[in-house]
C-alpha cells in the first residue's frame, strides 16, 4: 500500500465524516492495539482509525477505501481478548470503529428478539431490558464489556441456554466491499415486519457470509433473547481427581445431548478457578509450571476439585427439581463428586460467581490475567473437541505436556455445547518477558500443528496465527479455502475489508504470507 493512497484516502474520510471522528497518532491509536500482545504489539499496529455515525458514513468509508485500495479494519468494541482485541491482521490498516453506533434500535418482549447495533455492548443490553422490566434475557459471555455483534459473528458463547451467540442471529443489514448496503433473509423486504422472527427465509440463507469473516461490516443485527424463567437454578459439581476427566465428560454427554442441561456447562481445572480469585505468588514462588502439590494445595485451601464444573437450570421450580434429580444420579457414580446448587426465583441477589449464568454481565473474569502479575498477557487456544472421554483426555494431556514442556501452567477446561466441546487453554504470560512471550507464541504454534494431527481445529484464533489455523483446513488441495476467497473477491473486489482475516486474503495480497 502506497502511504500517499493511504493519506489521500483519510482526508476524504475526514471530509466525511467529520475531522472529530478520525483519530491519528500514537496516544489516540493506544486503545486500538492489544492489550495482552504475546510481543506482537508492534506488528499489528493501525495508521489511524474512523469513527462513523451512521450506516451511510460506514458505506462512505467503505467506497473511499476500495477507490484508494486502503484496507480497513472493522471492530464493534474491540473487545476479543486473547484473539487480538482490536488490533488489525497487517500493520497500517485503518481501523473502523463502530463504537458510535450504539442504538438498540428494537426489542420486542412478546417475541423474544431485539435489533441492535454493533456498538451495544453487553452492558447497554442488559440495562435496556432491565428498563423495559427484565422479562427478556441475553445471554452475555464471560466479560460484559465487549459488543453483542462482535462477539456472535466471532461465534462467541455464553452460559443461558441461548448462549451459542452465533445460532441466535436472525437477520443482518451489511455493508459489502463496494459500499452497498444489504439486509439478509426476511429483512431484505423493504418494510418488513418478520425479518429477526425466522431464519427460513426465501432463497439461500447467507447470514453465514458474514460470521468470522472479510466480506462485509456488520450495521445491524437481530438476536434472540430468551423468556425470563420462573425460576433458576445455578449448579456446581466438584470432582477430586485429575484423571476423573473422561468419565466426567462421558457423563456430561447425554446429559447436554438430551436437553437434561439446557445450557453450555463448564468444566474449569483447578488454576482457572484459583486464578478467578488470586495470583500465582500466592501458591508458589518459583518458575516453569506448578508442581503437582501445589495445585493438590490451591484444590483444599479453596475447598474446590481438580476439575470444576458449573452450569444453569431454568424453569419451573418443579422441572428444574426433575432435571438436578436426574443429573445428580447420573453423576452419582463418580467418586468424590460434590454439588453445590443455589436456586433463585426473579427479584433474588445473585452471587458474583451466579450472575452470567442469568444473563447478567459482569468484568470479574478480568481477574485471571493477573495470574502471572499486573502486566499479565493471554492467549487462548481453542480446537474443538468431540463430547467424548477419550477425545478430551487426549487434548488435555496434549496441551498440557505441551505447556508444561514450555514452562507454562495448564489453566483451562472444556465448555460442553449439545454435540461437541470448545475446548479453551489459556495461555498466561507475563508481558514484561520477552522470552516467556516468544515461548507463549512457539507453544501455541505448536498446538496448533499437534491437535491437526490428532484430527483437531480451532475455531477462532489471534491475529497471529490466522494463517497458522487457517493452513489445517487442507481438505482437497485446501478447497475451502479457495472457496472463501472466490466469494470474498466477489464480495470485496478492491481487497479492502479486513484482508487476512481468518487467512482469507484477496488476490491484492498474494504477496503477502503470514508476518512473523
Ligand atoms: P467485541 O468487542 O464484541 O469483543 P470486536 O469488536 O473486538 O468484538 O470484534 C471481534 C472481531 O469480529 C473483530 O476483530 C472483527 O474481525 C469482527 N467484527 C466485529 N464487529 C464486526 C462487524 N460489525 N462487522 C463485521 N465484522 C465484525
Amino acid at each position: 500500500m502506497v502511504n500517499t493512497a493511504c493519506e489521500r484516502a483519510l482526508t476524504d474520510i475526514e471530509r466525511e465524516i467529520g475531522t472529530q471522528w478520525l483519530r491519528r497518532g500514537d496516544d489516540a491509536l493506544e486503545p486500538y492495539r492489544d492489550p495482552y500482545s504475546p510481543g506482537l504489539d508492534d506488528k499489528f499496529r493501525a495508521r489511524a482509525a474512523v469513527l462513523p455515525g451512521s450506516v451511510e458514513e460506514v458505506s462512505a468509508i467503505v467506497r473511499i477505501a476500495a477507490h484508494h485500495g486502503v484496507p480497513l479494519w472493522t471492530i464493534s468494541r474491540g473487545k476479543n481478548l486473547g484473539y487480538g482485541g482490536p488490533a488489525p491482521r497487517i500493520e497500517g490498516a485503518v481501523i473502523v470503529d463502530l463504537g458510535r453506533l450504539n442504538r438498540v434500535i428494537e426489542v420486542d418482549q412478546d417475541l423474544g428478539y431485539a435489533i441492535i447495533e454493533p456498538g451495544v455492548t453487553f452492558f447497554d443490553l442488559y440495562e435496556r431490558l432491565q428498563e423495559l422490566g427484565g422479562k427478556l434475557w441475553a445471554s452475555v459471555p464471560a466479560l460484559g464489556w465487549g459488543s453483542v455483534v462482535g462477539n456472535a459473528l466471532e461465534r462467541g458463547f455464553g452460559y443461558t441456554p441461548y448462549g451459542d451467540h452465533s445460532e441466535n442471529i436472525c437477520g443482518l443489514e451489511v455493508v459489502l466491499g463496494d459500499g452497498q448496503i444489504v439486509r439478509t433473509g426476511l429483512g431484505a423486504h423493504s418494510g418488513s415486519k418478520t425479518w429477526p422472527i425466522a431464519k427460513a427465509a426465501y432463497g439461500p440463507s447467507l447470514d453465514g457470509l458474514f460470521l468470522q469473516s472479510n466480506n462485509g461490516i456488520v450495521t445491524k443485527m437481530g438476536i434472540w433473547l430468551m423468556p425470563r424463567p420462573e425460576a433458576f437454578a445455578a449448579c456446581r459439581i466438584t470432582f477430586p481427581q485429575e484423571d476423573q476427566l473422561g468419565q466426567i465428560i462421558d457423563i456430561l454427554r447425554p446429559l447436554r445431548l438430551s436437553g437434561a442441561i439446557q445450557s453450555s456447562a463448564v468444566l474449569a481445572n483447578a488454576v482457572r478457578i484459583g486464578a478467578a480469585t488470586s495470583s500465582r505468588d500466592r501458591w508458589f514462588g518459583g518458575t516453569g509450571p506448578m508442581p503437582e502439590q501445589v495445585i493438590h494445595k490451591i484444590i483444599s485451601d479453596l475447598d474446590i476439585g481438580w476439575w470444576n464444573l458449573r452450569f444453569g437450570l431454568y424453569g419451573p421450580d418443579k422441572l428444574i427439581d426433575f432435571r438436578i434429580d436426574e443429573i445428580r444420579s447420573a453423576f452419582a457414580g463418580v467418586q468424590g463428586a460434590r454439588f453445590d446448587i443455589r436456586r433463585y426465583h426473579p427479584g433474588d441477589d445473585l452471587l458474583p460467581g451466579d450472575s452470567v449464568m442469568a444473563g447478567v454481565p459482569g468484568l470479574t473474569a478480568l481477574q485471571a490475567v493477573k495470574w502471572l502479575g499486573p502486566n499479565g498477557g493471554h492467549l487462548s487456544f481453542s480446537p474443538i473437541s468431540p463430547p467424548i472421554g477419550r477425545d478430551a483426555v487426549a487434548q488435555y494431556q496434549m496441551a498440557k505436556a505441551a505447556a508444561e514442556e514450555h514452562g507454562f501452567d495448564y489453566y483451562g477446561g472444556f465448555t460442553a455445547g449439545a454435540r461437541h466441546l470448545n475446548h479453551i487453554f489459556l495461555i498466561l504470560f507475563s508481558k514484561d518477558d520477552a522470552a516467556q512471550c516468544a515461548n507463549a507464541r512457539k507453544l501455541f504454534r505448536r498446538l496448533v500443528a499437534d491437535a491437526a494431527a490428532l484430527g483437531y481445529g480451532e475455531y477462532r484464533t489471534h491475529v497471529a496465527f490466522m494463517d497458522d489455523v487457517r493452513a489445517i483446513y487442507d481438505f482437497n488441495q485446501h478447497a475451502l479455502t479457495g472457496l472463501s476467497q472466490k466469494i470474498k473477491a466477489a464480495l470485496d473486489p478492491a481487497g479492502v475489508l479486513s484482508p487476512g482475516k481468518q487467512g482469507i486474503w484477496p488476490p491484492q495480497y498474494s504477496e503477502v504470507s503470514s508476518a512473523h
